[in-house]
């Protein structure tokens, strides 16, 4: 496979046969594109959430057994962007599973088109890995203060949603009270075997963090993961549980 480079308004994406590279977008990357400025300024700590994603895959590579890219390398470039690259995952996000019947186990569920089968049983394959695998991972590393080496990104429910501030300050505790959360795990974070429909990668780290317990939210339905965004009560309670 050559080299093949696509980009979203976050990021620019850059997959070669072994490696997959991500990288964030320039100022001027984002003005030659309508409404640029509006997305950039949308977007904040567009370098240091790249950064946090390395130091995190990093951090579970030394300390978990949980399935992830491994890190390559990181750094910035010349014109101000971070990039990250890792080794590249073939798969299928859970997101996209059931555009086609993937015929686990040689059984064919259909005669072409989408497949809830194929569906359900990604679903119930990585909900029993979330419970099994990566929760009970994560649960080892514990901090007495949040976010991660010194920064903090709270998940998207939060800082896109209800709170926009710009900084978040570290809050620092006498106990390790703090867990290790993804932040922004949904279907699109996870990889998934198309022969098998099991878990193969656990992708998209930026917005993780020690953070308390109840920032471990999830789910495996985008709509379940939007309705998040919406709870205005249960965010603010955990803002102010980091609250310094
Ligand atoms: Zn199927």
């Amino acid at each position: 496979m050559a080299t093949k480079s696509y980009s979203n308004i976050n990021s620019v994406y850059t997959i070669s046969p072994h490696t997959f590279e991500k990288r964030s977008r320039t100022l001027a990357e984002y003005l030659s594109e309508p409404r640029g400025q509006i997305f950039f300024d949308a977007r904040p700590w567009k370098t240091e959430r790249i950064t946090n994603e390395a130091k995190a895959l990093q951090l579970l590579a030394e300390r978990t057994t949980i399935p992830i890219p491994q890190l390559i390398r990181y750094g910035q470039n010349n014109d101000g962007s971070m990039f990250l690259e890792m080794s590249r995952v073939d798969g299928v996000d859970l997101l996209s599973v059931a555009s086609e019947c993937r015929k686990p186990g040689g059984v064919r569920h259909n005669n072409g088109g989408e497949c809830n089968k194929c569906l359900e049983i990604a679903q119930a394959n990585a909900m029993h890995f979330i419970k099994t695998v990566l929760l009970p991972e994560l649960a080892k590393l514990r901090s007495n203060e949040t976010g991660l080496d010194g920064f903090v990104i709270p998940p998207p429910w939060v800082v896109e949603s209800v709170d926009t501030r710009p900084h978040w300050e570290v809050k620092t505790s006498l106990d390790e009270e703090f867990v290790f959360t993804h932040g922004d795990l949904n279907p699109g974070s996870l990889i998934m075997d198309p022969d098998t429909l099991t878990v193969k990668s656990v992708v998209d780290w930026e917005h993780s963090g020690y953070f308390p317990p109840g920032f471990q939210k999830w789910s495996l339905d985008m709509d379940a993961y939007y309705a998040l965004f919406e709870d205005q009560q249960a965010i603010l309670e955990l803002i102010r549980s980091i609250e310094p």
